[in-house]
């Protein structure tokens, strides 16, 4: 297809072809090149690939709801279904010739296509619905990419939240898509519940207290017909994302550690109408905050690995593959053990945060900011 019927594809509000495919990359995969866009440009979603004759929309980003008993019904018209977020890494399924998985920037990840290949046994499905995405959630303690545990997950599963037009990114209704992913034997997030906007205050309430003490994510909150959406999340979810931003502070942005401050607030205002109960809270903040940025500088000054620690599992050809897809992507990567079981490997690594691991190395060495 040439760029002028590739952009009215696309459906961008970019004016000529230029303006929208100067920001597109080239890039190969099995052999393949394709090209997607990196971040989110007129009009059309971060991690949009365009690959020989298809296009593959990017994942729409979800808006974040701050005050749950404001929010739902000025976002919200109509009835709207409430559905579990489960915490792992977004991931498209898409059918060109054979099924591939894209990472939410657009990569086509070698070893989430494979697995997800083996665990979701998707052909029969992509038979039927040649031209539709399965959107999916890697999530368990064992991807190469998150690590947040579930107590019904071992090691990692895909979870299908969402089944849309490749090309439009169109939604099916929930309940529509729901019904598929049975047929298919899919696994999918638990459904709360449906709501009309005003009686869904305290149905959220309720799931994200239940989802805080089992320390799971949260909810997305959806209108019946997948269209608009919107997320809100557990204080366990924000303690445990601040512990990781503190525990690689010069890492992870400042933006990323206030945003997590700012929900963290507006929750603990609409939650806590005890004093005791707000006053443990911000202990147990503090502890999220000062605890793994001690405990990286101590392992700073002892030499040990100062990064992200995974642990991924899968035939040998599924994990070279891997550790060369994330090599490409210039990650430095410390690699501590490899271990078989039946006719897998189980290797664990470190993502090395170089810019902690180096500034405070510095700062142990010179004592001076
Ligand atoms: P965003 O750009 O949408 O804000 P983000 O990368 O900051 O994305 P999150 O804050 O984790 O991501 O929230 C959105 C992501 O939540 C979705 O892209 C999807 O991968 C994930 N997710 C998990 N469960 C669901 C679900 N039930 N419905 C929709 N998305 C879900």
């Amino acid at each position: 297809m040439d760029d002028r019927e590739c952009l009215d594809r696309l459906d961008s509000t970019a004016t000529d072809t230029e303006d929208l495919f100067e920001h597109f990359e080239r890039r190969t995969a099995a052999g393949r090149t394709y090209h997607a866009l990196p971040n989110a440009r007129h009009g059309i979603e971060r991690g949009t690939i365009v690959i020989e004759d298809t296009v593959v929309r990017g994942y729409p980003k979800i808006p974040r709801i701050l005050v749950i008993e404001a929010g739902v019904p000025s976002f919200f018209e109509n009835e709207l279904a409430v559905e579990e977020k489960l915490d792992g890494v977004n991931v498209r399924i898409a059918n060109i010739d054979e099924p591939l998985a894209f990472t939410r920037s657009g990569y086509v990840c070698p070893y989430t296509t494979a697995r997800a290949k083996e665990l979701l046994a998707p052909a029969d499905f992509f038979r039927e619905h040649p031209n539709r995405m399965l959107c999916v959630e890697l999530v368990g303690p064992e991807t190469p990419y998150t690590t947040h545990d579930y107590d019904e997950i071992d090691s990692h599963t895909f979870c299908v939240f969402d089944i849309r037009d490749r090309e439009s990114g169109e939604p099916l209704p929930v309940l529509d898509r729901r019904e598929l992913c049975s047929e298919y034997g899919f696994p999918q997030p638990r459904l709360f519940g449906r709501y009309r906007p005003s009686q869904a205050i305290d149905g959220i309430r309720a799931a994200i207290e239940m989802l805080d003490a089992a320390k799971r994510e949260g909810v997305v909150i959806k209108t019946l017909n997948g269209e608009k959406m919107a997320k809100y999340t557990t204080k366990s979810q924000h303690h445990e994302e601040l512990a990781y931003a503190f525990s690689l502070p010069f890492d992870r942005g400042r933006d990323f550690v206030f945003s997590r401050l700012v929900r963290e607030a507006f929750q603990a205002a609409e939650f806590e109408a005890d004093d005791d109960q707000l006053r443990k809270r911000a202990h147990r903040l503090g502890e999220a905050i000062l605890l793994p940025m001690v405990e990286t500088i101590r392992d700073t000054a002892n030499g040990r690995s100062i990064g992200e620690q995974f642990t991924v599992r899968g035939s040998p050809e599924q994990i070279d593959a891997l550790l060369e897809h994330l090599y490409d992507q210039s990650l430095t990567l410390e690699i501590n053990e490899i271990t078989r079981e039946n006719d897998e490997q189980i290797v664990e690594f470190v993502k090395v945060a170089e810019a902690t691991r180096d500034q405070i190395k510095y700062y142990l060495e010179e004592g001076v900011h």
